[in-house]
């Protein structure tokens, strides 16, 4: 007998104990989401069971009245207060905010009639006291009709609370979909032991207080609201990010498939990757089915960055990809996270940037700088492979007077006229660069010296034969002397190929001009 009372005891004070971590915890986090709403819930349910300790401890039918009417302060406060959680913390107080005052008029009516039911007894028509077994003396209160059918309704209305968390659930990242069950299920669970309780074992004779079957629904909140950190990270914010972010993120599981994505994921992959079914389900080897390197990035279970080029349609760019391994516990790795960032433009305008300083403005050929640094490249090649490559340095002759005469503008011209012809003589794999001011440098892998001659003449004697015409439509006639010098199928520096066609041109200006002369040790 004794037995029963204490455990009856150590269940009350237990559960009042968890009711009050949890509403200090809501207390510190009022402005969070769900939490003032919370708060009220826990001082309520707080209520209904310290009311029901003392309704069992103390004696006389009006100090049991007493606390039985503070019960009725949770019973009617606790179930509105779930549906006003659920509508705070899905943030959806300013759509519903008129249906929940309306609700909220049927416990306040109610527990206003209680609390005044000597007046009326519109509630309530007596009380009577019975023996109990395990608690000595139990108050038994007799329900009018209305009494009953308000009582009924209010015990239905946690029902509200579970389809609106049930709603709200479907929108969010798997995370918080199962806080969010937890909470479901300590709301459904209480629902289900009152009717438990009502149904099956009043009748029995057997006595369990009604706050008791808020114990197992209060340690799942407890467990939600510590283990969660519950109000610290709203996953409304975080939902809100993955939205808004303007870079797409995708949620792969360990098999390769995709589970949750953001919109910019979508839009970036359906400009640059030919997909066009529903990306969540399908799996990245599809999803990036012409970009291998992504698909590795996945294999490596590690953090890594790379920068894909990507050509689909007319669609054209780069894209930055970084995954980022999810693991569980003992670093299995559950999945993947892949963050893909557009870099097209920025990498676009570093391209340019670095073709402006490589090109000469006027002409278009590569500048001094750029002319060194591709023929170091293709020289570097030739000497590995072997191979002849030769040299001409080109000065137009007698430019200064050409200046002179036609002026400066159309000195400019006559340099864009050269420019044209070099590109139109050459081939394509030729180093051509405007390495001075009238003064021109070619760089021919796989052709020596009597070759280089064959192809310089035909630039001589294209130069020569152009009429160009000026500004102001005189006809331009200029030279140009050329100077020649291979690597003689030795290892030549491109300093010493540059040096020794320099002082074969200085031998063609030095006699005739309009001249071409092969360097000769
Ligand atoms: P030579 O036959 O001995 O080469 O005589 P030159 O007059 O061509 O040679 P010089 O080196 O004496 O003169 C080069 C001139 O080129 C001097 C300079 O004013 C002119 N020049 C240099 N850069 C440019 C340019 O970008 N545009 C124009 N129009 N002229 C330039
Ligand atoms: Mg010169
Ligand atoms: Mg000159």
């Amino acid at each position: 007998m004794i037995n029963m009372q204490s455990i009856n005891n150590f269940l009350l004070i237990g559960s009042s104990m968890i009711l009050c971590a949890i509403a200090v915890y809501c207390l510190f986090h009022r402005k969070m989401p769900g939490a003032f709403p919370l708060l009220i819930q826990m001082i309520a349910a707080t209520l209904w069971v310290i009311g029901s300790y003392l309704e069992i401890h103390t004696k006389g039918l009006e100090a049991k009245i007493l606390w039985r009417n503070v019960q009725q302060i949770g019973v009617f406060i606790v179930p509105i207060s779930s549906v006003l959680f659920a509508v705070d913390y899905s943030q959806q107080t300013e759509r519903l905010k008129k249906y929940v005052y309306i609700l909220a008029g049927i416990p306040i009516t109610s527990l206003v009639l209680i609390l005044t039911n000597r007046f009326h007894n519109i509630m309530r028509t007596g009380f009577t006291i019975k023996d109990n077994s395990i608690t000595g003396q139990s108050l038994e209160v007799h329900s009018t009709m209305i009494g009953s059918i308000l009582l009924t309704i209010n015990f239905f209305i946690p029902i509200l609370a579970i389809v609106i968390l049930i709603e709200y659930r479907k929108r969010l990242s798997k995370h918080y979909k199962k806080q969010i069950l937890l909470i479901i299920l300590s709301i459904s669970l209480t629902l289900f032991l009152s009717w438990v309780k009502s149904a099956f074992i009043d009748g029995s004779g057997i006595y369990i207080p009604v706050a008791v079957l808020y114990i197992p629904s209060s340690i799942i909140l407890f467990y939600c609201v510590f283990r969660y950190n519950f109000f610290r990270l709203s996953p409304v914010a975080r939902d809100k990010v993955f939205d808004i972010i303007s870079e797409g993120i995708l949620v792969v599981n360990q098999r390769g498939i995709v589970v949750d994505k953001n919109p910019y994921a979508e839009t970036l992959i359906k400009k640059y990757f030919s997909v066009n079914s529903e990306i969540i389900g399908a799996s990245v080897f599809d999803v990036f089915i012409n970009k291998l390197e992504v698909q590795q990035l996945l294999l490596k279970k590690a953090e890594r960055t790379i920068e894909v080029k990507l050509n689909y349609k007319e669609n054209s760019g780069y894209l930055l990809c970084s995954s980022h391994p999810l693991s569980m516990g003992d670093n299995e790795v559950v999945g993947t996270v892949i963050v893909l960032s557009d870099i097209t433009e920025k990498k676009l305008y570093e391209i340019d940037l670095l073709v402006r300083a490589e090109r000469d403005w006027l002409t278009q050929l590569l500048n001094r700088q750029g002319f060194n640094s591709a023929s170091h490249r293709v020289l570097k090649k030739a000497n590995v492979e072997n191979k002849p490559v030769s040299c001409l340095m080109l000065d137009v002759d007698y430019f200064k007077k050409i200046n002179d005469t036609y002026g400066h503008a159309n000195g400019d011209r006559v340099l864009q006229n050269l420019a044209k012809i070099l590109d139109a003589t050459l081939r394509k794999e030729d180093i051509i660069g405007r390495i001075g001011g009238e003064e021109f440098a070619v760089i021919m892998i796989g052709i020596d010296k009597k070759n280089a001659l064959i192809i310089a003449e035909k630039i001589r004697k294209g130069v020569e034969e152009s009429s160009l015409a000026s500004i102001d439509g005189d006809t331009i006639n200029y030279t140009v002397s050329i100077g020649i010098a291979d690597n003689s199928n030795s290892d030549m520096s491109q300093e010493k190929l540059l040096r020794m066609a320099d002082i074969a041109l200085y031998k063609a200006k030095e006699t005739l001009r309009n001249t071409i002369i092969i360097y000769n040790e």
